[in-house]
């Protein structure tokens, strides 16, 4: 038996946090048969909604999965939501999302709704619609600000976009759980940026139990040791740089799905209770992920940026080389020789700003080690093409 649900219909970023508020709790309730059977769930983007088949017995059976996964993570989704990294919530409202969670009544009559396409309308939900009011970063963006750069955020209308309480829920549930935030500083102003992944295509199980281990092993290994600086770096080139670290196992998951790769980067600053938006980008990373599947090929070959070319990765971010970090990885992503040298201009010469300057240290050394790492690295990348 499989029940076949089509997300709400709210829009891509958010029906995305409303994906993976379904599908991780399943990744957990299936366990162990999904790493055998990774077709017991299916997800295939149907332009700005997904369509999700699952191999369960009824809708009760997917709204159990959400309440046990929400009474399991609840301490974690408080701090993430309410704390650091994310902090756009109250401790109250991450009770209303649990409440809404764990109702397997509510839920499992909800997901009953969803078997039908169109529960947005269905539901009067959107601007000026019924319901509670979804919160800014549940909604950052809405129809035809999707490919615009919103860095105007004052002029961007926070109008009150209402939906039930079930979309905030699982909604938020994804945001606390599938999106990969980063907490910096500009100036004195604190930011919040927030990444997810989004692809069109189809993909199964193996993605979304790849993206949640990725999650809880290795991003937060990556992120304590995100200096602040990062959030320095242009929205586009910080995107690229969180996803040239993912980790090969994620990589390879990702590049077998029959799938292209988005992702969604929203910066939010000012207050976190009452944030605003400074950038929304929306960048296709499937040249990227390719690029670095193949890198992940070549042999004697760690976890590139986060072992092996730290050091450098680290003197280019704090020195505000953001052209030559983002050649480096347009190179990895197209194999051109220009980004190849651009990424050497730059970087070269930031190495020599390094070995001079007035705060002599040894950090050069390793730098420049690691700079011709990378240029054995592109030789090998472009001889295996
Ligand atoms: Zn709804």
């Amino acid at each position: 038996m499989s029940v076949r649900v089509y997300t709400p219909g709210h829009g891509l970023y958010t029906d995305t946090l409303i994906l993976y508020g379904i599908t991780l709790p399943l990744c957990e309730a299936l366990g162990e048969r999904l790493l055998k059977q990774p077709d017991l769930i299916r997800a295939k983007s149907l332009g700005q909604v997904y369509e999700l088949e699952i191999q369960v017995n009824t809708s009760s059976d997917i709204a159990r999965a959400i309440s046990n996964y929400m009474s399991r993570h609840k301490s974690e989704m408080m701090n993430r939501l309410s704390g650091k990294p994310l902090g756009f919530f109250s401790e109250k409202d991450v009770d209303v999302v649990a409440q809404a969670l764990t109702d397997t009544n509510g839920m499992g009559a909800y997901i009953q709704d969803l078997t039908k396409p169109g529960h947005s309308k269905r539901k009067r939900e959107g601007r000026k619609g019924r319901g509670n009011t979804m919160r800014l970063p549940l909604m950052p963006i809405a129809g035809k600000y999707l490919h615009e750069d919103l860095t105007q955020a004052s002029r961007y209308p926070q109008a009150q976009y209402k939906a039930c309480n079930y979309c905030c829920a699982l909604a938020s549930l994804g945001l606390s759980q599938a999106s990969l935030p980063i907490l910096g500083a500009v100036g004195r102003e604190w930011h919040r940026i927030v990444t997810v992944l989004a692809f069109e295509g189809e993909v199964n199980g193996d993605y979304f139990r790849l993206l949640n281990n990725y999650r809880v092993s290795d991003w937060e290994r990556f992120y304590s040791r995100l200096g602040k600086a990062v959030a320095q770096l242009p929205l586009r080139v910080l995107v690229k740089y969180v996803v040239t670290h993912f980790s090969p196992t994620l990589v390879r998951g990702m590049r077998g799905a029959l799938a292209r790769w988005y992702v969604f980067s929203v910066d939010f600053a000012g207050r976190p209770k009452a944030p605003q938006i400074r950038g929304f980008q929306d960048l296709e990373i499937t040249p990227l992920i390719t690029g670095l599947s193949k890198l992940y090929k070549l042999p004697n070959i760690s976890t590139l940026a986060t072992v092996e070319l730290q050091g450098l990765l680290d003197l280019l971010v704090e020195s505000g080389e953001a052209q030559a970090l983002e050649a480096l990885m347009d190179f990895i992503a197209t194999r051109k020789l220009e980004y190849l040298y651009i990424f050497a201009r730059g970087t070269y010469s930031a190495i020599e700003r390094e070995r001079t300057g007035v705060l002599k240290g040894g950090r050069w050394r390793k730098a420049l080690a690691q700079a011709g790492r990378f240029q054995e690295l592109a030789n090998a990348l472009l001889r295996s093409e």
